[in-house]
């Protein structure tokens, strides 16, 4: 890949709407069992937009690229081969960017998994969601725990040496044990990161037309749970440095930094959002359209000086670090606690820290940060 950087490097990230069947929780962009002619044709038209991209707005700089889903290891080589080659043509890719593929155990195989290390990828993210095989079953997943590990251990070998796994608690009669186990099992596997997502039921899924019969976590138990994987996490040398994200040192998903710290990132596909140069926008779920090369683009908005500075507080805040009082003053011109007044309730009740010119969250605000998020920005002057 060719060396030229800029600090301002863009992140691409590139949606793969298709999966071998629909989990019961799902409601990502993605198509079940939609067959390999489909697959090429998609990867056809995002090679194609790719390179439309690069030529209005030149070879721009980029140091990460996400592949994600629905499950893009289903794809075949030949497909991934067209996408990075239009991504090689199209951008400036820093020789150390991270490239991280999203997959699926049961959706790839060793083979599979060296082609896309041949490629360029270099950080693959699992979907493990639980070791406890009962589970997975109810989940709606295709893969047992024992396919995970086969996956798992395909990877290293080849020599992804950046492996991040997902994890889902609050699932349907869950109880504490089944938590630590699938903790202890996740654990002892040493991957470099974790995200850990509490189950939501999404309009439009299975478990939604089920959820009167689920036997679901209160609000406590799934605060009680969230604090047991952070807990088993740090004691393994895991740092939380987003709400729903742990890593070992150095390990953070710079991608996903981009978006909580408001950088430049294009999205390219369905469903795809992107921020770039002042803009948000965002792609529809319409394959067909795509498909046909049509503009699939549905929401495009100016980021006022406004939106910037509330987004800055959002966004800053999920992370661990929080935002620097000195950074706020630099965006918005403003004290940030006259701007919050709230804040300083929240502080002194615990649910905040002020602690070297920074304000973040503290564990029990994590738990419940959307509503303090709420609170605080009804506050604002
Ligand atoms: S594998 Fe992922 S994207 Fe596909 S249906 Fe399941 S949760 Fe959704």
């Amino acid at each position: 890949m060719q060396n030229k950087m800029s600090g301002n490097s863009l992140g691409v990230y590139l949606h793969i709407p298709f999966c071998i069947k629909k989990c019961n929780y799902c409601d990502f962009c993605s198509l079940a069992n939609s067959g390999t002619e489909l697959m090429r044709e998609y990867s056809r038209e995002l090679a194609r937009r790719i390179r439309e991209f690069s030529a209005v707005y030149g070879k721009q700089a980029v140091d990460t690229v996400y592949f994600g889903g629905g499950t893009p290891t289903l794809l075949p080589y030949s497909c991934f081969e067209e996408i990075f080659f239009a991504l090689k043509d199209s951008f400036f890719i820093a020789d150390d960017s991270e490239i991280t593929v999203e997959g699926n155990p049961a959706s790839i195989d060793a083979k599979g998994l060296a082609e896309l290390r041949s490629l360029g990828a270099n950080r693959l993210s699992i979907g493990l969601q639980s070791a406890n095989d009962n589970e997975l079953d109810m989940l709606g997943r295709v893969h047992s725990f024992y396919d995970f590990c086969s996956t798992y251990e395909d990877a290293r070998r080849v020599g992804f040496d950046n492996i991040s796994v997902d994890l889902m608690y609050g699932l349907p009669s869950q109880t504490k044990d089944k938590l630590e186990y699938s903790l202890e099992k996740l654990i002892e596997l040493s991957p470099e990161h974790v995200s850990v997502y509490g189950l939501k039921i999404e309009e439009g899924t299975h478990f939604y037309r089920e959820r009167d019969f689920l036997d679901l976590p209160d609000d406590d138990t799934c605060a009680e749970f969230y604090e047991l994987c952070c807990e088993r996490l740090f004691g393994s040398g895991y740092r939380r440095y987003e709400i729903s994200n742990f890593s070992l040192e150095g390990r953070e998903s710079r991608h996903n930094l981009k978006y909580w710290r408001l950088d430049d990132y294009i999205g390219f596909g369905v469903a795809a959002y992107s921020c770039f140069q002042g803009e948000r926008f965002g792609n529809s779920r319409n394959i067909k359209g795509f498909l046909e090369g049509r503009d699939i683009c549905e929401y495009r908005q100016k980021i006022s000086d406004n939106d910037r500075v509330s987004e800055y507080v959002m966004l800053g805040l999920r992370l661990e670090k929080g935002i620097a009082l000195e950074d706020y003053y630099r965006i918005s011109g403003q004290d940030f606690f006259e701007a919050y007044p709230a804040v300083k309730d929240f502080i002194s009740k615990g649910f905040m820290t002020f602690e070297e010119g920074r304000v973040a969250f503290s564990t029990k605000g994590f738990l419940v940060s959307n509503i303090i998020l709420s609170e605080i920005l009804f506050f604002e002057d």
